[in-house]
C-alpha cells in the first residue's frame, strides 16, 4: 500500500491539529442550534469521526451515498442518490461533511437537494478544496486544507476502495492507476 504513495500530502499530526481548529469553530458557531451532521459515504467516514469528537455540543449525525466515480479517477457529472436520509430535517440544522470538494457537481447537486427538504440551513465542511478543478459555484464554509491538482488517497478517500485505512493523506503514484 504504501509502496504506491509518491508523497505524503497531509500527516497523522497535521490532521489532528486541523480538525481540532474545525470542531472548535462549529461548536461556537452551532452553539444552542439543532445540528445534524451529515456524513457522505464513504470517504468522509474518518473526517467525521474524528470532526464530531472535537464538537463539544449536542449533535446527531447521519448518512447519504451518492454515486461517485466508480473506479476511474475523473467525475462522470452524474449524481444518484444511492442511500437517502432517515428522516425530516426541518426542525433541523444540516452541516455536510465532505472528504473532499473537486468539480463541486456532488455537492452543489446534494446542497439543492436537501435545500428543498426546508431544513434550518444547509452548510459545507470538507476536509480537502481543489479549488483548480471546479466546475461548478460551490464555496464550502469550512474547509481544512485546499491541496493541489493531484489525486489523494488515505483518511477516507480511496482509489478502486482501496487506502481509505492509510492514517494520512498521500498522493497516489499515477503508476498506480494506469
Ligand atoms: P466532485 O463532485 O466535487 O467532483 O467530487 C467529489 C468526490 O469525488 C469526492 O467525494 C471523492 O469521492 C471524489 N474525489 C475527488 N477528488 C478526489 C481525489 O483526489 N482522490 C479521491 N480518492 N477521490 C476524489
Amino acid at each position: 500500500m504504501k509502496e504506491n504513495i509518491a508523497k505524503i500530502l497531509l500527516t497523522e499530526d497535521r490532521l489532528r491539529a486541523r480538525i481540532a481548529e474545525l470542531g472548535a469553530e462549529v461548536t461556537r458557531d452551532y452553539a444552542g442550534k439543532n445540528l445534524l451532521v451529515l456524513g457522505i459515504l464513504k470517504g468522509a467516514v474518518l473526517f467525521m469521526a474524528d470532526l464530531i469528537r472535537e464538537i463539544k455540543i449536542p449533535l446527531s449525525y447521519d448518512f447519504m451515498a451518492v454515486s461517485s466515480y466508480g473506479a476511474s479517477t475523473q467525475s462522470s457529472g452524474v449524481v444518484r442518490i444511492l442511500k437517502d436520509l432517515e428522516r425530516s430535517v426541518e426542525d433541523i440544522h444540516i452541516l455536510i461533511c465532505e472528504d473532499i470538494v473537486d468539480t463541486g457537481l456532488t455537492l452543489k447537486y446534494l446542497k439543492e437537494n436537501l435545500s428543498g427538504r426546508n431544513p434550518l440551513s444547509v452548510k459545507i465542511i470538507t476536509l480537502l478544496d481543489k479549488p483548480a478543478r471546479r466546475k461548478v459555484e460551490v464555496t464550502p464554509d469550512y474547509k481544512g486544507f485546499e491541496i493541489p491538482d493531484e489525486f489523494v488517497v488515505g483518511y477516507g478517500l480511496d482509489y478502486n476502495e482501496q487506502y481509505r485505512n492509510l492514517p494520512y493523506v498521500g498522493i497516489l503514484k499515477p503508476e498506480a492507476y494506469k
